[in-house]
């Protein structure tokens, strides 16, 4: 098998991706950047997302698994302390394989052009640095709102624990194949209206984001990365056909790394 381990890049993280390199090429497994069967993430679950997007292209080839040298992440959930027992898993024992939804973004220019398509593993979020956010949401194909405020989040799942949850969307348990669109400070009067509630769509609802100023430019995120973009035609979003594949050891609940993460780590 072969394995690749993405560093958060301190020197913790660094000790550790040292240590499990040097065990799993006793076990006489391969390190391969390029082309893991297994991609060992060594930081918190911004370097986990790092990884992601680093095999994003490959993800039917290769599994995930995240070592946090901080605080308990949500991807990362290995301590250092478990370096050891983690590698014997990895050499020794087939792993379970754990699937999550992803989100689709396509980004359609005004020009016709080539569409630019990303994969998101929490979430994708359009901004403005130009007043605010005018979009229409079409949702399956028909108009649902036209939304002014500082911006939308289309949250995955397993990313409704990051911004989503900080812009008051619910917590979304990974076996539900659905995205969650939620609002930032959307103007609410008697002239502009919006839902105010975040919206839970199925994978086969497609939300539509149809930018009304031609003039204006737009933040685009998808997980840790940001781009601008002008010109843009629509925004679309949906639940992937891909899936993350999670390799798994043992039993770590979605409920109980909520629990830990939220209220309290103490039973
Ligand atoms: P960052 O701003 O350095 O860190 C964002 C925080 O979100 C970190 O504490 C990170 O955990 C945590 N996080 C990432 N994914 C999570 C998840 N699925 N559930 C719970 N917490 C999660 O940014 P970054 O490290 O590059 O990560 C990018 C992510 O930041 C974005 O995908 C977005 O979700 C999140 N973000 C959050 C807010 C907010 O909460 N107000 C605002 C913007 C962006 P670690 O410390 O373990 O890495």
């Amino acid at each position: 098998m072969k394995f690749s381990i993405t560093s958060k890049g301190d020197r913790k993280s660094e000790d550790i991706k040292k240590r499990i390199i040097q065990y799993l090429e006793d076990f006489e497994l391969e390190y391969d950047k390029e082309e893991p069967d297994l991609a060992i993430s060594v930081g918190g679950d911004g370097t986990f997302l790092e990884a992601f997007h680093t095999y994003s292209d490959r993800l039917e080839r290769t599994a995930f698994i995240g070592v946090h040298t901080g605080h308990l992440g949500f991807y990362a959930d290995w301590v250092p302390d478990e370096v050891e027992k983690l590698v014997i898993e990895i050499a020794k024992n087939p792993y379970q394989i754990i699937e999550y939804p992803l989100l689709e973004i396509q980004i359609h220019p005004k020009n016709g052009g080539e569409i630019d398509r990303y994969l998101a593993l929490n979430e994708g979020s359009v901004k403005t640095a130009e007043g605010s956010v005018v979009l229409d949401v079409n949702i399956k194909g028909e108009h649902f709102e036209r939304f002014r405020g500082d911006g939308l989040c289309i949250s995955t799942p397993s990313g409704s624990t990051a911004y989503n949850k900080a812009l008051g969307g619910g917590i979304i348990h990974p076996s539900l194949e659905t995205i969650q669109v939620t609002e930032m400070a959307s103007i609410n009067n008697r002239v502009f209206r919006t839902v105010g509630s975040p919206l839970i769509l199925p994978k086969h609802h497609v939300c539509e984001l149809i930018p009304i100023h031609d003039d204006r430019s737009f933040l685009i995120t998808v997980d840790h990365i940001t781009k601008t973009y002008t010109d843009v035609r629509s925004i679309e979003c949906s639940v992937s056909d891909k899936k993350i594949r999670f390799a798994r050891f043992r039993s770590f609940p979605f409920w109980k790394r909520v629990h830990d993460s939220f209220i309290s780590d103490e039973r």
